[in-house]
């Protein structure tokens, strides 16, 4: 029988595995890794690399590299995220006819899909090899957060590669089903996944029974991730070397790049070392004198103090996450933790002390996504019918009640199949139909949601409004179909209709960003990502007020020093009228210049200690 592989195509690195004699297997890709690297770059020749191969020349060939592709996928050239990520990178991103993204690389431009598709064929290809055999079938995992959008254009991509999609699965879930949970052999399970990569963070509160998963509560920092802590020790580096110097080795586009490969690697060392040596040789030649060499020894405890606010910020989100759930920590189950930073022993310790249990081991933390996937992959392909299967309901369900307003009875993110049910009584004395408008969307107000379907239940006995109960059941399938049972209670008389779910997981031809639902789910995305970023900057203002006047003291003298902090005041002042006049761009901009202060003042102030 043909294998189903299962692939998380990840912001740096993807992954690819299958399921053998009933054991998940990462494959290797060709030079035996099992990362591959989610890179694509055209040399001068004009020759598509990609992987390792890419990854390799990215400081030479910087322009034509396409890296963190899967922050573009999906999203149209305004989202706020794009013009956050083209600050970051190298390459051009350009705006098509249709406000499109396209990418360009040695004067020719792609679309996302596209590069996004030739990775997967990739991995595909690599399954191939291993296998001796070909390979159509995957499942893939995404993230949460992944707007319908963003989920249709995974899934064009994978089309493009040759693979025919059996599912996409959400994240934490294929990591809880890499860890054994989540099958029928298990009591319901509280489970807690904490994804830590390179640069994205989430966190996500699972309730996981035989066939029924439940996203309790969830929460993301698309900008938070191992490259953060790099920053950190890579100022702390440069303004050392500064002070010894007089030498600024931003300013040098080699020696950065060797820097942050080196203190990357340091990082990784530091999670089983107590202590490392930074060494780059000629790193940077001054013209008059011999060149320079960096040398500094790091121990752990200056890695944790230098990243300390980073690791409280992701347990400040689970935090906030547990508490909106209304679930204590210390009643999760299960701790899973996923991505490449997981390993740092200080994020180890912080969600041992929150959950008050440590985190369980056994599947490798980069690996899991995709060993879920293929667990999952395996389990459709068996028994199709029967296997226990886990997508999500993508919209919130509920009915329309008084003053306009929705009575949600199931939340977004909700496993499918479902079952939820509510008494409800009718609005006045004697009243004898009762007029049910099934809606889906994610506000609070009926005319901003989609109308799924309505009927009229009536010839129920006329009684007082207290006297009649009337439960509405929605029971949701696999495939997609809600049934919609009314019941009289007293009478126990029912009709049921049945409706289908919107939802790109279903039917993927939809395209949700042309659906005024779609639309309507942007703003409130836009709205929640408004105000995270804001707060996010007016705590940034505050941490750098905070440190200025001991940086100040610090660099004292210093030319490189004071340019610093006449910096460090103009981001204060430009993100302050951002936040006064609400400009939703210009706030994200404003974050992203404060994230970079706030770390670039750690660095002066610790490096001077
Ligand atoms: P991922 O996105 O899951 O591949 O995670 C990548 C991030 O994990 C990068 O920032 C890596 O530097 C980081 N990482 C990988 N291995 C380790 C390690 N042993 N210790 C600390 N960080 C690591």
């Amino acid at each position: 029988m043909e294998r189903v592989i299962g692939i998380d195509l990840g912001t740096t690195n993807s992954c690819v595995a299958i399921v053998e004699g009933g054991v998940p297997l990462v494959l290797p890709g060709p030079s035996g890794q099992r990362a591959f690297p989610s890179v694509l770059a055209i040399d001068e020749q004009g020759q598509r690399l990609l992987g390792q191969t890419a990854r390799r020349q990215a400081v030479l060939n910087a322009e034509h590299t396409a890296t963190a592709l899967k922050r573009l996928l999906g999203l149209r050239f305004g989202h706020p995220q794009v013009r956050q990520l083209s600050e970051m990178v190298a390459y051009r991103i350009v705006t098509g006819p249709s406000d499109e993204l396209r990418i360009v690389l040695r004067n020719e431009q792609f679309s996302v899909t596209e590069l996004v598709s030739a990775l997967l064929l990739d991995l595909k290809k690599a399954a191939e090899a291993y296998l001796g055999q070909p390979v159509t079938r995957t499942v893939l995992t995404a993230p949460l957060a992944f707007s319908d959008a963003q989920r249709i254009a995974l899934r064009d991509a994978a089309r493009m590669a040759g693979l025919d999609v059996m599912r996409i699965i959400a994240d934490p879930i294929a990591a809880a089903l890499a860890h054994g949970i989540g099958t029928s052999e298990h009591r319901a399970q509280r489970v807690a996944v904490y994804d830590l990569g390179g640069g994205t963070f989430d966190f996500a509160l699972l309730e996981m029974s035989s066939g029924v998963h439940e996203i309790r509560a969830s929460t993301c920092d698309a900008f938070l991730g191992g490259q953060d802590f790099d920053r950190r020790l890579l100022d702390y580096l440069v303004f050392g070397f500064a002070k010894d110097h007089k030498i600024d080795l931003r300013q040098d586009r080699t020696a950065l790049q060797r820097l942050r490969d080196a203190v990357e690697k340091a990082k990784c060392d530091l999670s089983v070392d107590e202590e490392v040596t930074i060494e780059v040789p000629f790193i940077i030649s001054t013209g008059t004198s011999e060149p320079l060499h960096l040398h500094r020894v790091i121990n752990r405890a200056k890695f944790e103090e230098l990243t300390e606010d980073l690791v409280e910020r992701t347990i400040q989100l689970c935090r906030g996450a547990l508490s909106e759930a209304g679930v204590e920590p210390h009643s999760v189950d299960a701790v899973i933790v996923v991505g490449g930073m997981a390993r740092v022993p200080r994020v180890q310790k912080a969600l041992t002390e929150l959950f008050g249990r440590t985190p369980i081991g056994g599947v490798v933390p980069e690996e899991a996504l995709a060993v879920g996937a293929a667990l999952q992959g395996a389990a459709l392909s068996q028994t199709p019918s029967a296997s226990t299967t886990f997508e999500l309901s993508p919209h919130h369900l509920g009915l329309l009640v008084g003053g306009g307003k929705v009575f949600r009875l199931v939340s977004a993110g909700t496993q499918l199949p479902y079952e939820a049910a509510h008494v409800f009584t009718t609005a006045r004395d004697h009243q004898t139909a009762l007029r049910l408008v099934i809606l889906e969307g994610d506000s609070e107000l009926a005319s901003e949601c989609k109308i799924l379907g309505e009927f009229v239940f009536s010839g129920f006995l006329a009684a007082a409004r207290e006297n009649t109960e009337v439960e509405v059941r929605f029971s949701a399938a696999q495939n997609g179909d809600l049934t919609v049972t009314a019941t009289d209670l007293r009478e126990q008389r029912r009709e049921q209709h049945t409706f289908r779910l919107t939802a790109s997981l279903l039917s993927s031809e939809t395209d949700g960003s042309k659906s005024p639902l779609g639309s309507y789910e942007l703003e409130t995305q836009r709205t929640d990502e408004l105000s995270r970023n804001q707060s996010r900057a007016e705590q940034l203002i505050s941490d750098i007020l905070g440190m200025l006047p001991k940086a100040e003291q610090a660099v004292a003298g210093s030319e490189l020093g004071l340019d610093a902090m006449r910096r460090a005041r103009s981001a204060i002042e430009r993100a302050r009228i951002a936040i006064i006049r609400g400009e939703s761009v210009a706030i994200v901009d404003a974050r992203h210049v404060l994230e970079r202060t706030a770390a670039m003042l750690r660095g002066v102030t610790a490096s001077l200690r």
